[in-house]
């Protein structure tokens, strides 16, 4: 698991990845399960066609039997908390192709009705990083100011899920103190657990979603949660802006849209302008991944600027942070093109 920290040199990018359970419905349409783990580290995928099995590592591999808390221990997040807390970027964001259980992961799954709680158990890691930070810092011996964003990127546009006003799309900007952000996005203050559960919910309550052939409410867009820690002066005047932000950590979370092929939805229109935008901020992520892991990178420029998506995950990608990559697949045959698609994506991310 990530959470020893054995590791050996930092890569600037860990990869976990989670094999869900097959689902009710690929069950009952027969379909075979093409995945299996191997050790803690391997995964190996074995062609329907009877072809050799292909082996592929990561930092960590968890099959559909793995519980939400054993995907949280095993991703390591509490590491990326305490580095958070010392004032580095820290972000986990999940990958794959819609219906592998990205948001299942990330926030676990919707509520069955309003007012009816997730059992505990079923929580995903987001909540389970709140509910450890918020338990951690009472434990500081300085006190931190806790405060929290929540926008979408939708279209190449950046939207806030907790605005009190219209939810118009907000520029991006840089400066040279905090790096890309999100010029007016709100940023709330939270103190419990409660207060940010809340957050949560009304954000995720307004992401976009539009019905799809691949896949009902499959979400096209990208959602980041943001943590902000800082350590506040006795004078300090709460910021307005988060450009204003006195520096301090940051753990975001980031689920990102399906990653499938637009060929594969049958999307046109207004869908096929999403899929483009979708896959050109996946295209830049992965551009800017391949050009950190160059060992000569020294000399080369990172494409941060090519889409909104990798502008705002900058400070964690390079220089001062931790990016900590949850690839999610379905074990079913039927995947398995977009499934290899994932495995090698995230294999190269490493
Ligand atoms: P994505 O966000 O990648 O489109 P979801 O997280 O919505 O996928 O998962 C698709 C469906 O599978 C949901 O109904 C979800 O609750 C279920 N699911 C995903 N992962 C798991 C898991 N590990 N255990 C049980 N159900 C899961
Ligand atoms: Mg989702």
């Amino acid at each position: 698991s990530l959470e020893q920290g054995t590791e050996g040199p930092e890569t600037p990018i860990q990869v976990v990845l989670r094999v869900r359970p097959m689902s009710a419905a690929e069950l009952r349409r027969g379909e075979q399960s093409v995945l299996h783990c191997s050790g803690t580290r391997t995964l190996q995928v074995s062609p329907p066609g009877g072809g050799p099995d292909v082996a592929f590592r990561f930092g960590a591999v968890l099959d559909g039997a793995r519980t939400q808390e054993d995907v949280f221990r095993a991703c390591g997040v509490r590491r990326l908390g305490e580095l958070a807390l010392r004032g580095f970027s820290c972000t986990v964001f999940t990958f794959g192709q819609t219906g592998s259980g990205k948001t299942f992961t990330l926030t676990g799954p919707p509520p069955q009705g309003e007012g009816v709680p997730v059992p505990p158990s079923l929580v995903g890691i987001m909540q389970r990083t709140f509910a450890w930070l918020l338990e951690r810092v009472q434990h500081l011996a300085t006190p931190v100011t806790l405060r929290a964003s929540y926008l979408e990127i939708y279209n190449e546009q950046v939207h806030d899920l907790l605005s009190l006003g219209s939810p118009g799309p907000l520029p991006v900007r840089w400066n040279k103190a905090r790096g890309f952000y999100v010029e007016r996005l709100r940023v709330v203050e939270f103190g419990t657990l409660e207060a940010l559960m809340e957050l949560l919910q009304k954000g995720l309550s307004r992401r976009r979603s539009s019905s799809h052939s691949l896949n009902q409410a499959s979400s096209r867009s990208h959602a980041l949660l943001t943590l902000y820690i800082s350590h506040p002066t006795p004078q300090q005047i709460p910021p307005a802006d988060p450009g204003d932000l006195p520096v301090g950590g940051k753990l975001c979370f980031v689920d990102l849209a399906g990653s499938e092929k637009v060929a594969a939805t049958g999307s046109r229109g207004q869908l096929m302008l999403e899929a483009n935008s979708i896959n050109r901020s996946l295209l830049a992520l992965g551009h800017c991944i391949s050009v950190l892991l160059d060992p000569q990178r020294k000399q080369s420029h990172i494409p941060f600027r090519d889409s909104k998506l990798t502008k705002l995950l900058a400070d964690s990608l390079g220089g001062h942070g931790i990016t900590l990559m949850v690839a999610c697949v379905s074990p079913s045959a039927q995947c398995l093109p977009e499934t290899l698609s994932t495995l090698r994506y995230a294999s190269r991310a490493q």
